[in-house]
């Protein structure tokens, strides 16, 4: 398996096309142990980039994986390290999440203080905030930029529309514009990174894009098709509406898992893996943020690499047929 890097969007910037995420994970359900050696293995196959956010763990993720950056001995410049700014950390005073300038400019410091490093590669907001008019946010994130602490931004799960008017302003004011979106994109959840963003890759500053769950939550594995099993995340304290929406509101999505099943074994390849791979046969999508509880999933996931030959358009076709009457 040899990794791939991709360009993000219309950058220079080149991220490995298998990325890696601590949500949920990361100062919450694993160990600290664990979490340095699903990070290890990771580098180690090749991923470049590491996904974080202020708000995962209320910031105990950032300040693991901090640590575990600082003690590897790898050079900086061979990993991108990203954090995302809107649901906050353990304040949850008035400015304590958001899109305000104070709030984006706070939370950037923090995330630089606990992942241990001088900038943030790339620095997202995590929503839109509809009560901050987007020019301060935009005016926020150029500074942030102009003063080195960060070097690209973006948005995440924000409307087409809305990165629009974010364009239309930076454009208006000579601002550093996003160049990013971090959206939802697997087998089950497509429209926006296939339909709404469609104007968007080629025009303006284009658009990259780091999507995220492309298992679903783990509903593209086959694990929760006998009920939840232990140790799994929908059985993890806090996430009980996660649980919710994967399993008592995706009844018919979940009815489908064991015909894509079938066609893994035919393809003598696991689930997750194919659901992985079909994620990174759109060339809209920069990097697939993987999520793993431990390393042999991520051994696993990372394992996709070598599908990508076998998915020939008739077999994205059929995966289509059985995929798409649930999708949205
Ligand atoms: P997935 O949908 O891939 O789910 C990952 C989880 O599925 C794992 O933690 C594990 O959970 C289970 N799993 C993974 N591989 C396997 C396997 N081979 N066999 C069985 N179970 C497996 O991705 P995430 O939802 O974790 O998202 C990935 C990253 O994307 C996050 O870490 C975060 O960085 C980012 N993200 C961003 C969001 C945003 O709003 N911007 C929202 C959500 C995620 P278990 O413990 O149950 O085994």
């Amino acid at each position: 398996m040899t990794m791939l890097y991709r360009r993000l969007g219309q950058t220079g910037l080149q991220v490995s096309a298998l990325s890696f995420g601590a949500w949920v994970t990361f100062g919450n359900q694993i160990s600290d142990d664990t979490a340095r050696e699903l990070l290890e293995t990771a580098y180690a196959g090749g991923v470049n980039f590491f996904d974080n956010a202020e708000g995962y763990a209320a910031g105990q993720a950032e300040i693991v994986m901090g640590r575990i950056l600082k003690n590897s001995g790898w050079t900086r410049s061979s990993y991108v390290v990203s954090s995302k700014v809107f649901f906050g950390d353990t304040y949850k005073g008035p400015n304590g999440r958001g899109l305000s300038r104070k709030h984006v400019v706070e939370a950037c410091h923090s995330a630089l203080s606990r992942l241990q490093v001088d900038h943030l590669d790339l620095y997202f907001c995590h929503r839109p905030d509809p009560e901050t008019p987007i020019l301060e946010t935009v005016r926020a994130m150029h500074d942030l930029i102009n003063q080195g602490k960060v070097l690209y931004w973006g948005t995440s799960e924000w409307s087409a529309q809305e990165i629009l008017e974010a364009r239309r302003l930076a454009d208006k004011h000579n601002f550093h514009a996003p160049v990013v979106e971090q959206s939802q994109y697997n087998l089950f959840h497509r429209h926006r990174v296939e339909q709404e963003y469609a104007p968007l890759y080629e025009t303006g500053p284009g658009l990259g894009t780091t999507i995220w769950s492309p298992l679903a939550s783990g509903l593209l594995t086959g694990k929760y098709n006998d009920g939840v099993p232990p140790e799994s995340r929908l059985t993890v304290k806090g996430l009980e509406w996660l649980r919710d929406r994967v399993i008592d509101e995706q009844k018919p999505k979940l009815d489908v898992v064991p015909a894509l099943a079938a066609i893994a074994r035919e393809l003598d390849t696991t689930l997750p893996r194919l659901a992985v791979a079909w994620c990174l046969k759109n060339l809209r999508v920069s990097t697939v943020i993987l999520g793993a509880s431990r390393p042999a999933q991520l051994k696993e996931n990372l394992g996709a690499l070598d599908l990508l030959p076998k998915l020939s358009p008739e077999l994205l076709a059929r995966l289509d047929s059985l995929a798409l009457p649930a999708a949205t």
